[in-house]
């Protein structure tokens, strides 16, 4: 099992994924677009993370997005319904050796 450790740019915050990203996802929908997250998306038992992030929701409020409230990082996000076996991790929290020569699919978020 591959492991990879990541933090928010202060360290009050730590991911740890245990799953291996074989491509990257960028979004264009309202969040996604400002603050520049590079997602993997992966399921909730695959993460442990670590540390007092603050969640934000909005519009349908269908996910909340968590940053740090120290440094201001985009850590990760979550769905508000525990049934949608989902979630999204911010790889430029991790080494950039981990994602930044995969492949880019750009997601239109915008769209739905
Ligand atoms: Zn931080």
């Amino acid at each position: 099992m591959t492991v990879h450790e990541g933090t928010c740019h202060c360290g009050a915050i730590s991911l740890q994924l245990r799953d291996q990203p074989t491509g990257v996802s960028e979004c264009n929908c309202s969040i996604c677009r400002r603050i520049a997250g590079l997602w993997h998306y992966c399921r909730p038992e695959v993460v442990t993370i670590t540390g007092d992030a603050i969640g934000y929701s909005h519009g349908d409020r269908t996910l909340t997005t968590w940053h740090c409230g120290v440094c201001g990082c985009t850590t990760h996000w979550t769905a508000i319904d525990p049934a949608y076996r989902k979630m999204g991790v911010n790889l430029r929290m991790f080494d950039h050796a981990l994602w930044q020569g995969l492949p880019r699919t750009l997601v239109d978020g915008a769209s739905f």
